[in-house]
């Protein structure tokens, strides 16, 4: 979501004459947007303005800004802490930026705008064409969350549930490809949550699917809460919807579900699966995980690796709890933390052999590659197949927004590499 903000605040600032710089040190304003969702967040933007403080030791400095949820969650102390920073402003109220970058000129700027203005801020965002011009692009359709997952800063830094109107959607998704999409991946920190005038995610994804010049629909991220049947049967009835399902679960253990308040039971998750697996056999499932959340016992653990080697995610986001201050978590009695990093390595060790399984079964297998981008090197392309894998070929044809029959011959853990294949049908799942 980030790099759809990102991209949004270079559209809006636009307006007042400027344009992105990819050298550093010719930038007159500097905004660092920001994600509050890991631990040392904020030492990262210290971090970074040390590193532009040098950058401009012997220039005019330019204007800082920090964006985003660190500013949203500790603005106040950034501010105080680095004189260097002229603005924080959150992720609810970045479309006031050309305002605040026009004060701090003049020298009259407010310092810290966090005010969760979601309908201002999508009211100012559709009246500027989204210029993203990228093969495969981002849509946000849904911000924040009503949750409160206990470990969790969404619900304090992006606001609560708000959903876009269905036409305002519409035409971004209809931008967005007239600018070359070709991949449209719908954005939501809690996307199946979307709800707006009796529309749901699934009327959506139909929708958005009759733009004729659209190949592949994605959406992240989801919550086994909100995963209705229409959405299940949207894999089943919508051939544009891509099969790969990202599901966070967080945990097997039913206690630590309960702990964490994520309102569903491990059944519930196996139960979305089941379905999903019964409408269409070739999904495959993506999902985030926390090791060592507090109360978490070895039995607790063993069925969270049960669940990995059930479900055989082929990707899984893992990560050791750490306490996030503000959040209900924050106050737990921890585990012990060499226990948790124990847990931790055991986890990713099995994680990474189910994913090295399931890429060996690639191996020699057909894929549909869509091509994003000509990379530096050669003639070489690099696309994603119908599960987001990453796909490198050589070509002397430009393969750029197209989608071609790819035989895999090679790969490692983050890529696969294969040649194109004429009169082929065969697609790998
Ligand atoms: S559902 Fe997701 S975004 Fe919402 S509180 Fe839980 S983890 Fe955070």
């Amino acid at each position: 979501m980030n790099e759809y903000d990102s991209s949004r605040i270079l559209d809006l600032t636009k307006k007042i004459n400027f344009m992105q710089t990819k050298n550093v040190q010719e930038a007159q304003c500097y905004i660092l947007n920001t994600c509050h969702i890991r631990e040392k967040a904020t030492e990262k933007v210290y971090h970074e303005i040390g590193r532009l403080k040098k950058e401009f030791r012997k220039k005019i400095k330019p204007i800082v800004i920090i964006a985003g949820c660190v500013a949203q969650a500790e603005g106040d102390i950034l501010l105080k802490k680095e004189k260097y920073i002229d603005a924080v402003i959150g992720p609810q109220s970045y479309h006031q930026i050309n305002d605040v970058i026009l004060k701090i000129k003049k020298k009259t700027a407010l310092k810290n705008i966090t005010e969760f203005d979601v309908i201002d801020k999508f009211d100012t965002l559709n009246s500027l064409k989204n210029s993203n011009n990228k093969i495969s692009t981002f849509l946000t359709i849904q911000e924040g969350c009503d949750k409160f997952c206990k470990f969790c800063v969404v619900p304090y830094t992006r606001g609560a549930e708000f959903s876009r109107s269905v036409k305002e959607i519409l035409e971004e998704a209809n931008q967005l490809v007239e600018n070359g999409a070709q991949e449209i991946t719908l954005l939501g920190q809690n996307v199946n949550a979307y709800s707006y005038e009796n529309k749901r995610l699934s009327d959506l994804i139909f929708n958005i699917s009759m733009i004729k010049n659209l190949k592949r629909i994605r959406y992240t991220t989801s919550h086994p809460k909100d995963f209705t049947q229409d959405l299940i049967d949207a894999h089943k009835n919508c051939e544009k919807l891509m099969p790969l399902v990202h599901l966070p679960v967080q945990s097997g253990s039913n206690k630590i579900l309960q702990a964490m308040n994520r309102n569903h039971t491990i059944e519930d998750y196996r139960k979305i699966v089941d379905k999903l697996l019964d409408i269409k056999s070739s999904i495959k499932f993506s999902s985030d995980f926390i090791i060592g959340y507090p109360g978490e016992t070895n039995k607790d653990f063993y069925e969270t690796i049960k669940l990995m080697n059930d479900v055989k995610f082929i990707n899984s986001y893992s990560f050791m709890f750490n306490a996030r201050p503000g959040t209900p978590a924050n106050d737990l009695v921890k585990i012990d933390s060499s226990i948790a990093k124990k847990r931790l390595i055991h986890f990713q060790i099995i994680a990474e052999k189910t994913k090295k399984n399931f890429r060996e079964n690639l191996i020699n297998n057909h894929a549909a590659v869509l091509f994003e981008n000509k990379m530096k090197n050669g003639n070489k392309y690099f696309g994603r197949d119908e599960l987001f894998n990453s796909v490198i070929v050589e070509s002397n044809e430009n393969l750029v927004g197209k989608v071609k029959n790819v035989k895999i011959f090679n790969g490692n853990q983050n890529t696969l590499f294969g040649e194109i294949v004429l009169n082929q049908t065969n697609y790998a799942a």
